[in-house]
C-alpha cells in the first residue's frame, strides 16, 4: 500500500498522514449554514469530505468524522456587523427561526444522501451544544477577549502567528474590515454578541457577557474540540475558510489549549487543514441569491442523476477551481452510464467475489497510488474504467475489484441501474408504458419497411420530449431531453 499523503493548507506542504491516536483518523467538516437550500458548490465540499473519509476507511483507519451543522450565529458578513442569516431568513418568511434551520437542514440531508456521500459519526447541530461554547469561552476570556457594547471580542494579537493558515498577517489582509467600533485589532472577533438592547432575537442565551448568542468561529473550535478531543486529525472546509475562519478557530483552539505558538500540533486544534476549491460559474462566484439557483433539485428536475454532479466532482482534483456547465454535467452522466452498463451486465452474469484476485493486484495498487495521493479520484476513475473494460477476466473477480475502488468513489455501482440514471425532467408527463409501447409499435413497422408510421411515431415521441437513440452505443434506446 502507498503511504497516504495529503495537502496541509497550514504548511502549504503534502505531507504523509500520521494520525494522532494508533489507527485511528478523527475528522471534523465544517458543515452548512442553514438559513436556505445549500447550492451544487457547497455540496462539492461534503463530496471531498466524503472521499477523504472513504479514503481514510479504505487505508485501514477507524474513521470517526463528524461535520457541524450551523443553525445559529453566521452572519451576512464575516466582519461581525452583519445580521444572523437565520434570523434574516425568519424574518424574510415570518417564520419561527427554529422551523427555518429544521426545514434546510433536512434539505441539505437529502443531497447528502442523494449524492450517495456517507453518514458522519455525528452531526452536531450548534444549538444543542452552547453550555459548551459558554464554558470555553468563559476558560478564554480572560487572557484573551475583551468586551464591548455589542459583545465579547477576541484578542488576536494575544496568541502566536495568528493568521498563519491564510498568510495574511496583516491587518490589511482581505475580508479585513473594522466594522465593529472598539476593536483593539481589526482582525478581533465576536466570540458573544450579545442582543442589542430593546431587541429579542428568537437564538438568544443568557451569559456572562449578557444575553445574546454565540459567535460562529466559536460554535466549530467548541463542536470539533468536544467531540473529538484537541488535537484530532483533519479539519475540512471550503477554501474560503482558510482565510477567516479556520484562521480564528485556530486562534480560539490556541487560547483554549493554553499553549502560544504553533510549532506544537496541539496548538492549532487539529494536526491537518483541508480546502476544497470552489465550484463556479462561468459568470464568476456560486450564490443562492443571484441568477438561476443550482441546487441538486434542480439538477434532478432537468433529468440529471444526481451522482452524475458526483462524478462531475471526482473528474476534478478538489484543489482545483471546477467551472460548472451543462454539458459537463452531461459528459459526466455518459461517463457514470457507461460504467453502470458495465456493472450491470456483470451482475448479470454473477455474484462480486471474496477478493479481486491477482490478475486484479496492478490495477488495485494504481488506484491505491491515486487515491493516496492527495485523493486523486481524477486518475483513481480512469483506473476503474480500464478494470471495467478489461476483457477474458473472471466475472466474479472483476466485480470484487470493481467494489474495492466503488467503496472510495461512491458512484455506487454496485446497487445503480439504467432504469435508475433515467431521471423524467419534470416537463415530461408520458409514462414509462407508453413510452415502450410507441418503441414496439415503431419496431413492427420498420420491420414492415413502413417507414412513415416509423418515423411518425419517432416524431410522436419527440413532441412529449422523448428523444429515440437508434444505434446508440449505450444501447440506450431512448431519453428525455
Ligand atoms: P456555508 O453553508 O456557506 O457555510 O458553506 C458550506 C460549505 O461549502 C463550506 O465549507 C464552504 O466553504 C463551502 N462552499 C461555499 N461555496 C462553495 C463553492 N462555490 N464551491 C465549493 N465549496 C463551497
Ligand atoms: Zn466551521
Amino acid at each position: 500500500m502507498t503511504e497516504l499523503r495529503l495537502f496541509n493548507s497550514l504548511t502549504r506542504q503534502l505531507e504523509t498522514f500520521q494520525p494522532v491516536h494508533a489507527n485511528e483518523a478523527r475528522v471534523y467538516s465544517c458543515g452548512p449554514t442553514v438559513y436556505n437550500y445549500p447550492h451544487i458548490g457547497n455540496m462539492r465540499a461534503y463530496v471531498f469530505a466524503d472521499i477523504l473519509g472513504r479514503t481514510l476507511s479504505f487505508k485501514g483507519y477507524k474513521l470517526t468524522h463528524v461535520i457541524n451543522i450551523t443553525d445559529v450565529g453566521h452572519l451576512t458578513d464575516d466582519a461581525d456587523a452583519g445580521e444572523d442569516k437565520l434570523e434574516k431568513a425568519a424574518a424574510a418568511n415570518a417564520q419561527s427561526i427554529w422551523d427555518i434551520a429544521r426545514h434546510y437542514t433536512e434539505a441539505y440531508w437529502a443531497d447528502v444522501k442523494a449524492l450517495n456521500i456517507r453518514q458522519p459519526a455525528q452531526w452536531t447541530i450548534a444549538t444543542e451544544f452552547v453550555p459548551q461554547m459558554l464554558e470555553f469561552a468563559k476558560s478564554i476570556a480572560d487572557k484573551h477577549c475583551y468586551e464591548l457594547d455589542s459583545g465579547l471580542y477576541f484578542d488576536v494579537s494575544t496568541v502566536a502567528d495568528y493568521g498563519r493558515l491564510a498568510r495574511a498577517q496583516t491587518d490589511d489582509g482581505e475580508g479585513r474590515i473594522e466594522a465593529v467600533e472598539g476593536k483593539r485589532n481589526a482582525a478581533d472577533f465576536a466570540i458573544w454578541r450579545k442582543t442589542p438592547p430593546g431587541e429579542k432575537r428568537q437564538m438568544e442565551w443568557d451569559s456572562p457577557w449578557g444575553r445574546g448568542a454565540p459567535g460562529w468561529h466559536l460554535e466549530c473550535s467548541v463542536m470539533s474540540g468536544q467531540v473529538l478531543g484537541f488535537p484530532f486529525d483533519i479539519h475540512t472546509g471550503g477554501i474560503d475558510h482558510r482565510e477567516i475562519h479556520h484562521p480564528n478557530e485556530i486562534a480560539q483552539n490556541q487560547a483554549f489549549c493554553c499553549t502560544n505558538g504553533l510549532d506544537l500540533a496541539a496548538n492549532s486544534g487539529a494536526n491537518v487543514w483541508m480546502h476544497n476549491n470552489f465550484l463556479v460559474e462561468r459568470s464568476g462566484k456560486m450564490s443562492k441569491s443571484s441568477g438561476e439557483f443550482l441546487r441538486l433539485q434542480l439538477l434532478i428536475d432537468k433529468g440529471y442523476h444526481p451522482l452524475a454532479y458526483r462524478m462531475l466532482c471526482l473528474q476534478a482534483h478538489y484543489r482545483s477551481e471546477l467551472e460548472y456547465s451543462w454539458e459537463g454535467l452531461e459528459a459526466a452522466l455518459v461517463r457514470l452510464k457507461r460504467l453502470v452498463l458495465a456493472v450491470e451486465n456483470l451482475r448479470a452474469q454473477t455474484q462480486p467475489g471474496v477478493t479481486a484476485g491477482t490478475r486484479f493486484a496492478p490495477f488495485m495498487d494504481r488506484f491505491d497510488a491515486a487515491v493516496a495521493d492527495d485523493l486523486n479520484t481524477a486518475v483513481a476513475l480512469t483506473v476503474l474504467e480500464e478494470v471495467a473494460s478489461l476483457k477474458k477476466v473472471d466475472a466474479g473477480e472483476k466485480l470484487a475489484a470493481i467494489a474495492a475502488m466503488d467503496a472510495v468513489l461512491g458512484l455506487n455501482l454496485l446497487t445503480l441501474t439504467r432504469a435508475d440514471l433515467r431521471i423524467r425532467p419534470v416537463q415530461v408527463t408520458i409514462t414509462e408504458a407508453e413510452i415502450e409501447a410507441r418503441l414496439a409499435a415503431r419496431k413492427e413497422a420498420r420491420a414492415a419497411k413502413d417507414f412513415a408510421t416509423s418515423d411518425a411515431l419517432r416524431d410522436e415521441l419527440a413532441a412529449q420530449g422523448v428523444e429515440v437513440m437508434d444505434g446508440d452505443s449505450l444501447g440506450w434506446e431512448w431519453k428525455l431531453g
